[in-house]
């Protein structure tokens, strides 16, 4: 009966319905999912003569006067009411609403809830009002009790839908079945449902909501499980643990050695892909924490056990970049390294005709999705930067070979709540610690009127040898007037900085433009490369150790964490400098955790706090589904319990 439309309830017709859908409520199970926005304590409603200017408080009164008064012209009208309540009057005023006037009249008993604007007179603008009427129903649904307040749309009455959920939330309810067998109480999911709408105390509210979020995560792990075995259903894993012979002598040859945390994530990645299942793994390690060499020791493995290896960068450039490495570190190996450019399926290779006998290492871009591109004895897929791509991408490239392995790698670190969540059908690994020998990386934050000093700084370091870059939010000049941009911030930089060499990158570039840039930045033809955030990911050269970047409070933390990344990678030290036009505090503030901390992940988790997931991780990460209980900024512990119960729900 759950699922029965909404119709099926009395004085709920069509038009009812209509308005219903539009809060995307369409059956009774969905009414009673309905959360209210936020709840009014009527048991204690204020006095008006006890009001103070600026309060958000429920009073209730006679309207004694109503009215609509236009101004000069008739392009402005407003709407006012004026309730007594005995201790005083309050003026309720709506600004061009005209047709307020016909929904309440002298006499009418109303209760209204908004901020205090002014004390003389007592003022409210645009108050939630509610006209008590005197059915006996009132006191106990709409009064003297915690009253929900239920997001509306037009034509909606907030008592008529109050009143709707009163009277059928018992019948619905008896005619659910608590979820996963009723193994989950205190509260159950029927209690948690009734104190929602109609709790007893405030206090009770927040318990339904965690029991109301856990039932929501428990789904979503339950259906991560699932989609985790339907990939790995009947999946015999090719046995890849390799046999050394190339990584002896590759790693031999490094000018480096693998820090600790690199040499125990290869260690479980080895473990992970001489196991019967595929391995689905999750790299995750902060900017520079040196991935790139994992996934080439993964790839070798790989290629030792007779597989081929397909990498997938989310930018052009940056396939461009992997395949310099790869091919400069696999120049002496029996591999052969291709990469596949977007657009075209020609490739190139480090030895001129491909071996057959030679194993191979394919990089590209998403390009390599195209269905036409066949990819034979397929061992590994490794994705860099998985945070550019969405969950569902990620299936369709798993999907392409029979079953290789995956490693994923992100240098977004996910905060654990949408590790748990977004990434929960893979295992995760990460590298916690950055190779030593490294510069320090230094941030500022500075004003605008200090660029001159700011210029001045960067001269000094280009004649020391240095490179820099300096990002702007925008490519060229928009109606956005007061945001700068590469194209005519780069023609200034260029006078400035003479006789150093600048030049420029964004998206907009064709790929082969893009390209000519950065191999010139690369070799150091270029001292200064101006930029749009598109060298965000991935981008590595060493010898770059100065960053600036403007406007940054356009960008969001995680972002200017990614971006900064790109220097700090030498041995120099290096210097990130943030000019903002901070307006207020508040950005101040948000920026200036930057400046205090170099760790990703508790940048990642204020961004999070102050922007939301979905920002976080940009729109392609939107295979999320929709919470409405659960909260990702604050439910780590109810998502951890979720993962247990999922589990053990599904073992029985
Ligand atoms: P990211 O994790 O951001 O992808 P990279 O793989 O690009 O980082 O590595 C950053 C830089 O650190 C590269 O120049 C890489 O060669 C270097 N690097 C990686 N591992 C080590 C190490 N163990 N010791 C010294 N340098 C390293
Ligand atoms: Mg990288």
């Amino acid at each position: 009966m759950s699922k029965q439309p909404l119709t099926f309830l009395r004085g709920v017709g069509p038009e009812r319905a209509a308005q219903l859908a539009r809060l995307k409520v369409f059956t009774l199970e969905d009414l009673i999912f309905l959360r209210p926005r936020r709840y009014e304590d009527r048991r204690h409603v204020r006095q008006i003569a006890d009001l103070q200017r600026g309060e958000a408080a429920t009073v209730r009164g006679k309207i004694v006067a109503a009215g609509i008064k236009r101004f000069a012209r008739r392009t402005k009208s407003v709407f006012e009411f004026i309730i007594d309540d005995g201790t005083a009057r309050l003026h309720c005023r709506w600004w061009n609403m005209p047709y307020m006037e016909g929904a309440f009249c002298k006499g009418d008993d109303v209760l209204v809830y908004g901020k205090v604007k002014d004390l003389k007179p007592r003022i409210m603008d645009h108050p939630e009002s509610e006209i008590v009427d005197s059915e006996s129903q009132d006191e106990s649904v709409h009064l003297n009790r915690i009253a929900p307040i239920y997001p509306l749309t037009e034509g909606l009455a907030q008592r008529w839908l109050r009143a709707l959920i009163w009277n059928s939330i018992e019948g619905v309810l008896t005619a659910m079945a608590e979820p996963w067998g009723g193994a989950i109480s205190n509260p159950s999911q029927a209690e948690a449902l009734r104190t929602l709408h109609f709790p007893e105390n405030i206090r009770d509210i927040e318990i339904a909501r965690q029991r109301l979020a856990l039932d929501e995560f428990i789904e979503l792990q339950v259906a991560i499980r699932a989609r985790r075995r339907k990939l790995c259903a009947n999946a015999t894993a090719l046995p890849c643990r390799g046999d050394n012979h190339l990584i002896k002598p590759f790693l031999a040859a490094l000018p480096f050695k693998l820090t600790g945390a690199q040499t125990k994530v290869l260690r479980e990645i080895r473990e992970d892909m001489s196991e019967g299942e595929p391995m689905r793994r999750l790299l995750q390690g902060d900017v520079g924490s040196g991935k790139t060499v994992v996934a080439a020791c993964t790839a070798l493995m790989v290629l030792e056990s007779g597989h081929n290896v397909v990498l997938i960068a989310p930018t052009q450039i940056l396939a461009e970049q992997h395949f310099n490495t790869f091919e400069r570190w696999f120049k002496t190996l029996a591999v052969d390294v291709e990469l596949c450019r977007a657009g075209q399926r020609t490739s190139m290779s480090t030895t001129p005709t491909i071996s057959a006998l030679n194993r191979r290492i394919t990089v590209g871009t998403h390009a390599l999705l195209e269905d036409n591109i066949t990819l034979e004895r397929l061992g590994l897929v490794v994705i860099d930067e998985q945070h550019k791509f969405g969950v569902a991408q990620r299936e369709t490239l798993v999907r392409k070979g029979r079953y290789p392995h995956l490693l994923v790698m992100t240098a977004t670190p996910i905060p654990r709540t949408l590790g748990l969540t977004l990434y929960g059908d893979l295992d995760v690994s990460t590298i916690g610690e950055k190779p030593a020998e490294r510069g320090l990386l230094k941030t500022f934050l500075r004003a605008e009127s200090d660029l001159p000093k700011v210029w001045e700084f960067l001269r000094k370091q280009l004649a020391q040898g240095r490179q820099a870059y300096v990002v702007y939010p925008r490519v060229d000049e928009t109606d956005e007037g007061d945001l700068k941009s590469v194209l005519t911030e780069c023609r200034k930089l260029e006078k400035l900085l003479k006789p150093h060499t600048t030049g420029f990158i964004h998206g907009k570039m064709k790929a082969v433009e893009k390209e000519a840039s950065m191999t010139r930045f690369r070799d150091g033809s270029l001292k200064v490369l101006v930029a749009s955030s598109l060298i965000e990911v991935g981008v590595d050269v060493a010898n770059a150790t100065v960053m600036i970047i403007e406007n940054a409070e356009r960008f969001g933390l995680s972002q200017l964490h990614q971006l900064r990344g790109r220097i700090g990678r030498g041995t120099h030290e290096s210097y990130c400098i943030l000019i903002a036009k901070a307006k207020t505090d508040d950005a101040r503030r948000r920026l200036s955790i930057l400046q205090e901390s170099n760790d990703g992940f508790r940048i990642a988790e204020v961004d999070l706090e102050i922007r939301g997931p979905g920002e976080l991780l940009g729109q392609s990460q939107s295979g999320l589904p929709p919470l409405k209980f659960g909260d990702l900024r604050t439910d780590l512990r109810i998502i951890e319990k979720s993962r247990e119960l999922a589990a053990q729900f599904e073992s029985h």
